[in-house]
């Protein structure tokens, strides 16, 4: 847990966050098996909104973030991304994963592949992107991330730090309009949690949707227009950074402040 690990002068407010819902969560609920993991989570994320969520270590916070690109099912409410409804309908399911990127943690990138293959893989074999604009367009976010020289390396001659970064660039050549990361920093090393945590506000100031599940509170102080905080599968509470971190409401998200800052 670290607030230190990151400065920036980046300020928020100079970031626009526009009347267009990208998400929409209403009454959703999730179990697995018996287990009640998400309880009536309600939620609207508009365009433009970058939004960290934390909470204790089991709070349900991943499992959240994994509902609404369907990497896990939710079995009562709704949840809506860009218009349109996900339900088992797989078209539906085709049409939001496009829209939506994900980082995870353990970056996943495909060992035997070089950068550039990893991050042009998915263009070409489902986008039917030419491999040409596909090897262009990668080109392109690697030189975002500021690792264009390692594109015909392998994951493993890289750091951890340049991983993520690939990671990243490999979710921007599909293009998505919303990007979800799941604790895109905890593997790594200090030092290279800034480099991470600099090319997500580069993607913030662009303008993307973001919801990030992060323990990097420096980051949501600096970047967040709105912190979300979940305990026992509930969103406790929410609010703009500076409330959030100056005047807690619940004694739950007390407690928690108080064991991590
Ligand atoms: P967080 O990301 O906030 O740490 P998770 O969403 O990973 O929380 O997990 C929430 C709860 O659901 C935890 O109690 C966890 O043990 C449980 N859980 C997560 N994944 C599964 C699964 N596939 N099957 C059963 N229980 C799970
Ligand atoms: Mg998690």
């Amino acid at each position: 847990m670290t607030d230190t690990a990151f400065q920036t002068t980046a300020a928020p407010s100079s970031l626009k966050v526009s009347d267009e819902v990208a998400i929409e969560i209403v009454n959703m609920n999730k179990w697995y098996g018996n287990f009640h993991v998400l309880r009536d989570i309600n939620l609207t994320v508009n365009r433009g909104e970058r939004i960290v969520i934390a909470g204790p270590s089991g709070s349900g916070k991943s499992t959240m973030i994994r509902c609404i690109n369907r990497l896990e099912e939710h079995q009562s409410g709704k949840i809506i991304v860009d218009g349109t409804e996900l339900t088992s309908d797989l078209k539906n399911i085709d049409k939001i994963r496009s829209e939506v990127g994900m980082c995870f943690q353990h970056f996943n990138l495909f060992p035997h592949l070089t950068i550039l293959e990893n991050c042009t893989l998915a263009p070409i074999w489902v986008r039917k992107v030419p491999r040409k604009e596909a090897i262009d367009t990668a080109m392109h976010f690697l030189e975002k991330v500021k690792i264009p020289d390692q594109a015909n390396k392998y994951p493993g001659q890289l750091s951890g730090g340049q991983q993520q970064r690939v990671a990243i660039a490999r979710s921007l050549c599909m293009k998505p309009r919303i990007m979800l990361f799941d604790e895109p920093t905890s593997a790594l090393d200090p030092e290279m949690i800034k480099e991470v945590l600099d090319t997500m506000i580069q993607l913030a100031e662009e303008g993307m949707t973001m919801l990030c599940v992060t323990h990097e509170m420096g980051f949501a102080r600096q970047v967040a227009n709105r912190v979300i905080f979940m305990d026992q599968g509930q969103i406790v509470e929410q609010n703009e950074p500076e409330e959030f971190f100056n005047n807690p409401r619940s004694e739950r998200t007390k407690l928690f402040l108080s064991q991590i800052l």
